[in-house]
Order: structure tokens, then sequence, then C-alpha cells
């Protein structure tokens, strides 16, 4: 069977355990799976894309069927570049449907056959956004909930306002 190959492009600043129950579940998908750091010279975010780009190796490893990469510029134009067949997506709450279809509606128009697919995470983390992590970061909060060891330790490295002791 030819292999299908999905790009679930982001962020990723930092990953979180959402991100990551989509990628398990892409994998059941696909026969691979390309987790794509996008980068963006405007928004330098928390973590450098080197970073993220650890981050999301360290936590995928047990996953033979994933790999992390970076990409700049448009989303599709590195989808044709790696032959992808699709875009993986989360969707949340409402506000995430309105973004995510206006994307994959433009994102059709730029490659058709390109198809983004979008998924749901389990009901826990439905409210977690990388955003709310940064958030419960910086005010030193108990991040155990929301991302692996790898990223809280990362955080606390680099946020001097979490507990060491945490
Ligand atoms: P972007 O800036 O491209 O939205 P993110 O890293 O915030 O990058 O998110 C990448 C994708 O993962 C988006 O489609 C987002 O909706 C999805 N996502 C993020 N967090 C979650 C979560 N907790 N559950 C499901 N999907 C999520």
């Amino acid at each position: 069977m030819p292999e299908r190959l999905a790009i679930y492009p982001g962020s990723f600043d930092p990953p979180t355990y959402g991100h990551l129950d989509l990628v398990e579940r892409a994998t059941r998908m696909f026969s691979r799976v390309v987790v794509a750091v996008a980068r963006n010279p405007e928004k330098p975010g928390l973590f450098s894309v080197d970073e993220r780009v650890e981050m999301l190796k360290a936590t995928t490893s047990y996953l033979p069927s994933v790999e992390v990469d970076a990409f700049e510029g448009l989303t599709v134009e590195y989808a044709r570049q790696r032959e992808a067949v699709a875009l993986v997506r989360g969707l949340r709450v409402a506000s995430d449907f309105e973004l995510e279809l206006t994307m994959a509606i433009t994102n059709q128009k730029l490659l058709p056959g390109i198809d983004t697919v979008c998924l749901m995470p389990s009901e826990q983390y439905l409210f977690l956004s990388s955003r709310l992590v940064r958030e419960i970061g910086q005010l030193g909060g108990d991040l155990t909930p929301f991302v692996p060891p790898e990223v809280s330790q990362r955080l606390r490295q680099k946020l001097p306002n979490t507990d060491p002791e945490r």
C-alpha cells in the first residue's frame, strides 16, 4: 500500500497533552504523520522553533510513524513538497471551527487535492491550549495535568517565576 502521509502543522509553543492526543489519533489514520512546527519570523514566541522541535521529538519518540520537522512559508507548499495527502488540525471549541474552516477552504484553493482532517481531542483536553500553559507557567502554577514532564521542565527553566521544586 502506498504511504499516506499527513502533516500536522502548528505553533506548538509549547506542545501540550492536547497536541499529543491528536498526534496519536492521526497515527491510527495515516501511515506517516509529520508534526511540523511553523516558523513565523513575525511571532518569535516563547520557545525557539528548535526548542519546540526538540520537545516534540522527545514526547513523540514512542510513536514510530511520527516525524518532527519545521517549515517556513505556506503550509500547502510544505505539504506539496512532502507529498502529503492531508493536513491534520484540532477542533476544541466553536471558535476553532470558523478559523479551521476558513483555513481548510483556503488551503483547498491553493492546493486542490489536499484535505484537512479535523480531529477532536479527549474531553479532558478540550479547554487546553499552549497559551493557557504559558500563562499558568508564568504564574507559577502546576503544569502536570497539561504538558509532559519534558515540557514542564523546559518551562521551569524558561520562566523564572515557576516553582523549581515542582
Ligand atoms: P496554531 O498557532 O497553528 O493554531 P497551535 O500549536 O496552537 O498552532 O495548534 C495547532 C493545532 O492543534 C490547531 O489546529 C489547534 O486547534 C490544535 N490544538 C491545540 N491544542 C489542542 C487541544 N487541546 N485539543 C485539540 N486540538 C488542539
